[in-house]
């Protein structure tokens, strides 16, 4: 098949719009659409210390890939990558962060839960079962992360949160009846409060994969999809998220629907003054009790572990 734009092979094929796209022209509107986001949200400022969460999967070294050739020509720009070792046993991950860190030449800065927390995720699992362990991680992720980019003067976090992310987490709230979570989404990383960028939000991960396999492919192996630091979903976010898939390849456009409404919402409840959030670290509140507090207690107090 060729590209739509010129007479090339084409490499990439986007079922909501219908074109197919060789290197260059997928290039081009991938690049599009990130600066598109950035632009429109005032994402990049001059003076700006962007912290990129550098997981070590594919969307995190196109995301880093991407920030490094978009600032590489910007003096009044600082990059850097921050990878927290969740201590996920078998990842290939941190060492691939490693390497990208090192191809983008930016400073790369490591923090492990083993240090931090006493316990790594394999441990929680272990202890607390996968559903506690996941959201406990996620919290603990974020606080981390926030904390290593405070400590280096990051003025925001870059998370490469993409349209299936959203999509996925907003249709798993639907169903299990706590759309809160979505309406008052994470615009923030972690206690520390740096705000946190999320330049493919407008992009399918398909195409996030593909891009990491085009531009990252000398620095590791990007065509599987590894596990998140905080190892996949629970049972219901799973079972959403492959309803939505079989859905969406019959409706390509539903998953950007789903995103857009999210947002929407969010902005709404926002605008009304609908969010309740804690006095203590400003994260939504589920309930009438802080969820990220109850987390950060029970691990200060060593009883969650
Ligand atoms: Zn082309
Ligand atoms: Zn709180």
């Amino acid at each position: 098949m060729h590209c739509d734009a010129c007479r090339r092979e084409a490499v990439v094929y986007q079922p909501y719009s219908g074109k197919h796209l060789c290197p260059v022209h997928f290039l081009k509107d991938f690049e599009a659409k990130a600066k598109h986001a950035i632009r429109s949200h005032g994402w990049l400022r001059p003076g700006d210390h962007i912290a990129v969460a550098l997981s070590g999967d594919a969307a995190s070294a196109a995301l880093l890939f991407f920030l490094a050739k978009l600032t590489a020509a910007r003096r009044d720009i600082r990059l850097s990558a921050i990878t927290i070792d969740t201590g996920m046993s078998g990842s290939p991950a941190i060492a691939q962060a490693g390497a990208m860190a090192a191809a983008c030449s930016v400073e790369w800065h490591c923090g492990s839960f083993a240090e931090r927390y006493g316990m790594t995720i394999d441990e929680m699992v272990q202890k607390n079962g996968p559903d506690t362990a996941r959201r406990s991680c996620r919290v603990l992720l974020c606080d981390l992360l926030g904390e290593i980019a405070e400590a280096h003067g990051a003025t925001r976090c870059a998370f490469a949160t993409t349209v299936d992310e959203t999509a996925g987490d907003f249709f798993s709230s639907l169903l299990s009846g706590k759309v809160e979570r979505t309406l008052f989404p994470a615009g923030v990383t972690g206690k520390t409060r740096i705000p946190a960028i999320r330049p493919f939000m407008d992009i399918p991960a398909p195409e996030v994969i593909r891009y990491a396999e085009l531009c990252c492919g000398k620095y590791g192996t990007w065509d599987a999809l590894l596990p998140g630091p905080c190892a996949g979903q629970d049972s219901l976010a799973a079972d959403a998220q492959a309803a939505l898939d079989m859905y969406s390849d019959r409706h390509p456009a539903a998953k950007f629907a789903l995103a857009n409404l999210a947002g929407t919402l969010a902005g709404i409840a926002a605008a009304r003054g609908m969010t309740p959030s804690c006095p203590v670290c400003g994260e939504p509140i589920d309930g009438g009790e802080c969820n990220a507090c109850g987390i950060r207690r029970d691990v200060t107090r060593g009883t969650l572990l």
